[in-house]
């Protein structure tokens, strides 16, 4: 705790984009089709019950750290109403999901934190290729 952890730990971020019920569902809907055709990123699938360590349903949009300053800010302007936690991908998912995110409206409870491994089980690098071709920026 007496340095600071280098921004070169970060290798990438996750924007998990939650929804709860049939209105939010279309909200979510809508602003996956509007994250697909802007940024490069993976789009992940549909969760539409809560996962691992998420407490509403969700989808996860993976992207590289070079992402981060278009897509944050546009999601602060464009989120629809809708709850988002951004956390970095370092190794350490319980530093990462616990005391290493940002979130957008709510704050929802990180569930089973104790499950979170704190060490990099090898899955980081897999998700990175983008799995979308945006048209424009913005
Ligand atoms: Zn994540």
């Amino acid at each position: 705790m007496d340095t600071p952890t280098p921004l070169a730990s970060i290798r990438s971020y996750h924007a998990h984009i939650y929804f709860e019920g049939a209105e939010e569902h279309r909200r979510a809907e809508m602003l996956r089709e509007w994250i697909g055709r802007r940024f490069p990123v993976r789009l992940g699938r549909w969760h539409e019950r809560p996962v691992g360590p998420h407490a509403l349903p969700m989808y996860q949009v993976a992207f590289a750290v070079e992402v981060f300053p278009l897509l944050v800010p546009w999601l602060m302007l464009n989120r629809l109403g809708l709850t988002v936690l951004i956390h970095p991908n370092t190794g350490n998912a319980r530093r990462d999901h616990l005391t290493q995110a940002l979130w957008l409206g709510k704050i929802l409870e990180i569930l089973h934190p104790l499950s979170l491994p704190e060490a990099d089980d090898g899955s980081l690098t897999l998700e990175l290729e983008p799995n979308t071709f945006p048209d424009s920026l913005a």
